[in-house]
């Protein structure tokens, strides 16, 4: 689960990681209150406005309608509610997001941490992920901060500097301190780098998290470590026993669909195909993208309904698929292994009449435990429903509805 920049950085705060201090808001009025705030806790009077998305590659985004960067300076109190407005409700464009954009309806007013001093402010990269290939967390860290690091990666992955700590025994101070080294810091800024890294380090292990990223890690001009962004993914796994982290989730970032097929235990996710398809099991589930592709398709979804699919179940799965305007065919696809393909015909059959009105053909390939009695449930059934039983045969019925 992905959480906002202004939710993250709280959360950071909490462990002591130092950050670019900052305030939400929701309307301009609410952006100017924050920056009045902000000035009075901070001192700060340039402020920089910060829309709040899923998405990174803000600060070259473009809000649609206005123009406006997702992230902006204000040099002044009087420019922050005009310029909050440019962005807020806009529809931001980043490379992340996709051409569609991401609707902003939050803006972070942070304090500016780039002021002029006794050295430049320098931006870095660090951040800590899972490596499941060596069972450890990693941590990366780069000179090149602010910058894309996949570009980084790519054509210097020389400056990418990589440390695997192990669960077990946890981020030793001698790793943090060869991070900071590496980095090139001294003095207090590698002081300061030292305690970053072990606080973030604590807030990874303590959310049970899977990805930080913060990019940019900033020295300020007078040797100050702070996160200026963060972004924060926490393990869906583990969230049954992170309540708190649980509720900063926000429904208004992810994809309706997605959310309502959680509701219904299916595990679903969008694509831009029009072939719907509804399988049991993943495995079985990437086969079948595999297989509209090869008939000339493109898969609309990635559905698994899992391993005790029934009627309900299948009812769930046909609304959601229903709901994608550019699928032109849904392909089901089962195995009755556990349940038996009867059952599953009668609860097509069934979701079918309950929905009524469908458009589009469907194919139902069924295979395993009572098969044969299963196709011919579909075959008397008398709707729009056409039933295959080996994949070839489902491929070629695809390839003929669209
Ligand atoms: P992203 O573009 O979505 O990754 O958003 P970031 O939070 O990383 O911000 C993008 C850029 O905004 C940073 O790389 C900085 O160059 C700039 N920025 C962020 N905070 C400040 C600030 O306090 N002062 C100034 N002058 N620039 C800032
Ligand atoms: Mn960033």
């Amino acid at each position: 689960m992905n959480i906002h920049e202004y939710q993250a950085k709280e959360v950071l705060k909490g462990y002591g990681v130092r950050i670019q201090e900052g305030m939400v808001a929701s309307t301009p009025e609410e952006a100017h209150e924050a920056a009045i705030k902000l000035n009075a806790q901070t001192g700060t009077s340039w402020f920089v406005i910060k829309a709040q998305i899923h998405a990174g590659g803000r600060g070259k985004g473009e809000v649609q309608e206005t123009g406006s960067r997702g992230v902006v300076l204000a040099k002044k109190l009087e420019e922050v509610k005009e310029k909050a407005a440019a962005i807020l409700g806009g529809t931001l464009v980043t490379i992340q997001t996709g051409a569609e954009g991401k609707k902003v309806n939050k803006v972070l007013i942070a304090e500016d941490v780039y002021y002029p001093g006794a050295s430049e402010p320098k931006e870095y990269y660090l951040s800590i992920l899972l490596d499941r290939a060596t069972g450890s967390n990693v941590i990366m860290a780069s000179t090149e901060g602010g910058m894309d690091i996949e570009e980084v990666a790519e054509h210097h992955p020389e400056k990418i500097i990589k440390e695997w700590i192990d669960p077990k025994v946890g981020l030793q101070g001698f790793q943090a301190r060869k991070i900071a080294f590496k980095l090139g810091l001294s003095g207090t800024a590698h002081k300061e780098m030292v305690k970053f890294i072990a606080s973030l380090y604590a807030a990874y292990v303590g959310t049970d998290s899977s990805q930080f990223e913060i990019n940019p890690v900033l020295k300020t001009s007078d040797d100050k470590i702070l996160a200026v962004d963060a972004k924060v993914n926490v393990d869906d796994n583990a969230l049954y026993r992170q309540p708190k982290l649980a509720e900063l989730r926000d429904l208004a970032e992810e994809d309706p669909l997605e959310v309502e097929a959680g509701e219904s235990g299916l595990n679903y996710v969008k694509l831009d195909g029009n072939v719907g398809c509804m399988v049991n099991g993943a495995g079985l589930a990437m086969a079948t993208m595999d297989m509209i592709k090869l008939s000339g398709g493109d898969p609309a979804n990635f559905l698994d309904v899992g391993g005790g699919a029934n009627a309900t179940t299948v009812e769930a799965g046909f609304r959601i698929i229903l709901k994608d305007p550019n699928v032109k065919a849904i392909l089901i696809n089962v195995f009755g292994g556990i349940v038996r393909c009867d059952r599953i015909a009668n609860g097509v059959v069934e979701a079918y009449k309950s929905i009524g009105d469908i458009r589009v053909p469907i194919i139902v390939r069924l295979q395993g435990t009572n098969a044969a009695e299963g196709a011919k449930i579909i075959d008397d059934s008398g709707l729009k429903v056409f039933s295959a039983i080996t994949l070839k045969e489902a491929a070629e019925r695809v390839k003929a509805a669209l």
